[in-house]
């Protein structure tokens, strides 16, 4: 979580110009507004398990951040924090099982399929090379969910704000699939 604050925090310019070419320029913002707020939360108290942790922040997502990636990544976190149950160590195997069911969450809640040139076009990618590799290779997983990021910049969205555009949604590169692919190249680094 810590990596992914600084990733954020690092990249929120580049996520809001991103935003601001086919959408309403706050995307930078809301990641930054939320993954603060969970820094901060999870530095006063870590919970005791890595679910209790994954819990904790997407609460705090969702409370946080207003417009849709909040309760998107917030489900995400809580999904795949509750399905880790109560253990007090987590395989990589067992994180990616958990990640898996989170980003099914987020399919599930804003009803996007891939191709929708949304932040499950990072997300998909990223688990489906996790599955290849037997759940392992958080490296892979970063590259193939950065590959899915720049992917969508043929795309035409037809999900969210995005998808308001119609055609000229076409050429940019989606701003969630991009902030996607900061958090999975988060993990992979606090794998190492
Ligand atoms: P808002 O669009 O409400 O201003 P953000 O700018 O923070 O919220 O987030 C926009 C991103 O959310 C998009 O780039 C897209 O990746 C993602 N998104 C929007 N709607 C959906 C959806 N239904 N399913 C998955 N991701 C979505
Ligand atoms: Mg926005
Ligand atoms: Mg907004």
């Amino acid at each position: 979580m810590t990596a992914a604050a600084d990733a954020v925090a690092r990249e929120a310019d580049r996520l809001t110009e991103l935003d601001s070419a086919i959408g309403d320029s706050d995307h930078g913002g809301n990641m930054r507004r939320g993954f603060e707020a969970v820094r901060e939360e999870l530095g006063e108290e870590v919970p005791a398990t890595p679910g209790a942790v994954l819990m904790t922040a997407g609460r705090k997502l969702v409370s946080t951040v207003g417009g849709a990636s909040g309760p998107l990544y917030g489900t995400l976190l809580r999904r795949a924090g509750k399905a880790l149950g109560s253990a007090e160590r987590v395989s990589r195997e067992e994180l990616a099982g958990a990640l898996r069911t989170g980003i099914d969450a987020v399919a599930q809640l804003g009803g996007a399929v891939a191709g929708d040139k949304t932040m499950l076009d990072a997300l998909f990618p990223a688990v489906e090379a996790l599955a290849d590799s037997g759940g392992k290779d958080f490296e892979a997983a970063r590259t193939a969910a950065e590959q899915g990021a720049e992917e969508t910049v043929p795309l035409q969205a037809r999900k969210g704000r995005a998808s308001y555009l119609g055609e000229r949604s076409i050429g940019h590169q989606d701003p969630g699939a991009t902030s996607a692919a900061l958090l999975v190249a988060a993990l992979a680094e606090a794998d190492t």
